[in-house]
């Protein structure tokens, strides 16, 4: 069945990215709660029936550890995306001042699973693997979103934001800059992988703005610079899976059926892990970090009166 606007009840805003606004909405017919993203694109009516279109093989990535697609429409020049709802929200507004590593190990799993079969069963690349597209519910499941599968649609986003935080890897960022499209390959997403378990286990991205006097010099550091390691806390076996992920070379780094039998992963799989336990006090954590800073900005309001 085909999901259209006036089947839906919109709710609050879960979050706003580089092209387009995420809500809460609910599918009345259904009583099911679903996170729809908006992406603006001043396109003609032929290309958005080819976006469209070429959405519909989601249909088809029906895995634990991907984000369920209920269906897209468009309306006007905006295509309306509308997905699984998980109540946790993104690792990036999870992480706190950092992420354990045996709960790093299984978000790693789940991540390494979803893009294992994202590429042996539906011969996709991610393209974007980020803490801000791994996704969480209170019952503890990690889920992958925003893959590339559609050629019009990622040709028709206006690149806004190149750089601040990159994952892209080296060759990618070599590439780009010589307006070479074809270097991009699946051991690309293996480099986004290991960048964002150093960021999450960091609880901030590995090249901090800061500290480049600008976008250029960022990207040259993840190019030309030493690699990121994750904190010395962390054990030898850990940080020897980051490496398998963050070779310079994109022909040295780990397959995704070689990171599944890495000790690191292989180890998760016979833990006991309380993931939902682990999701209620990240969040409880964000609350109680959000409550203060509220509490900081009134003070400050205040003391200026
Ligand atoms: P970018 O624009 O670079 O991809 P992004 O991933 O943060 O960045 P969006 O994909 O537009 O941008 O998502 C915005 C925010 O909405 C995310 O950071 C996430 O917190 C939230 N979000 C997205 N999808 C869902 C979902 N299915 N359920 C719950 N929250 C979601
Ligand atoms: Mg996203």
């Amino acid at each position: 069945f085909a999901i259209n606007m006036d089947q839906l009840q919109l709710d609050e805003e879960l979050g706003k990215g580089n092209y387009g606004t995420v809500k809460k909405v609910l599918h009345k017919p259904t009583k099911v709660a679903m996170a729809m993203k908006e992406i603006r694109l001043e396109l003609d009516e032929a290309k958005l029936n080819a976006i469209i279109m070429e959405l519909d093989i989601l249909h088809r990535a029906v895995a634990p550890e991907i984000v369920e697609f209920y269906g897209a429409f468009f309306i006007e020049s905006c295509v309306y995306y509308c997905m699984e709802y998980m109540d946790a929200g993104s690792l990036d507004k999870l992480q706190g001042d950092g992420i354990p590593e045996h709960v790093l190990a299984r978000i790693t799993r789940s991540m390494v699973r979803g893009l294992k079969f994202l590429k042996d069963d539906l011969q996709i690349i991610h393209r974007d693997v980020k803490p801000t597209n791994v996704l969480v519910n209170r019952r503890g499941e990690v889920k992958l979103c925003d893959f590339g599968v559609s050629g019009q649609l990622e040709k028709s986003l206006a690149k806004t934001n190149i750089g601040c935080q990159s994952y892209m890897a080296p060759e990618r960022i070599r590439g780009e800059s010589q307006n070479n499209v074809g270097t991009y390959t699946v051991s690309s997403d293996v480099w986004s992988l290991g960048l964002s378990m150093i960021e999450m286990a960091l609880g901030r991205y590995p090249y901090p703005p800061e500290t480049y006097a600008n976008v250029f010099a960022q990207l040259t550091a993840i190019v030309d610079g030493d690699t990121p390691e994750l904190p010395d806390d962390f054990s030898d076996i850990s940080k020897d899976f980051v490496s398998r992920c963050l070779h310079k070379m994109p022909e040295r780094r780990a397959s995704y059926a070689e990171l599944l039998q890495h000790p690191f992963l292989a180890q998760d799989k016979e833990k006991d892990i309380d993931m939902p336990g682990w999701v209620a006090s990240a969040l409880a954590y964000r609350e109680q970090k959000l409550r203060e800073q509220q509490q900081q900005h009134l003070a400050s309001q205040l003391g200026m009166s």
